[in-house]
């Protein structure tokens, strides 16, 4: 019987560490899979770290243009001509953080995966 007890707490103590050896794995290289919204529809996705050269996207909205820089894991909203230039003002997009908006131009750009707050995915806007 003690034995018995023994294996079983042994072998949940295992499967517990390849749980927790999983989330560290998974953690130490997050897909930083960015999606780009327009008017709540996609516009592009890109994987941020599979970016080699820096470039930019241009959005036309209702207050003029929204420019986006991106580069190898990291992205922002490097100009734009709303009103209220929040978009600009939050910097670059990180994980855990919040998606950058442009509310008068209807922007969007936030990670589609984040491995910190998947539930917080379910909410998301489609
Ligand atoms: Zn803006």
């Amino acid at each position: 019987m003690k034995t018995r007890t023994w294996i079983i707490i042994l072998s949940s103590a295992v499967i517990v560490c390849a749980v927790l050896w999983m989330f560290i794995l998974n953690s130490s290289s997050p897909s930083k899979i960015v999606g780009i919204y327009q008017d709540g529809s996609l516009v592009e996705k890109i994987d941020l770290n599979s970016v080699t050269d820096e470039r930019e996207i241009t959005l036309n909205g209702k207050f003029g243009k929204n420019i986006i820089f991106i580069s190898h894991g990291h992205i922002e909203m490097k100009s734009a001509e709303c009103p209220d230039k929040i978009c600009v003002k939050h910097g670059a997009l990180e994980i855990g953080g919040t998606p950058i908006v442009c509310l008068p131009n209807k922007v969007v750009i936030q990670f589609e995966e984040t491995p910190y707050g998947a539930d917080a995915k379910t909410g998301a806007a489609e």
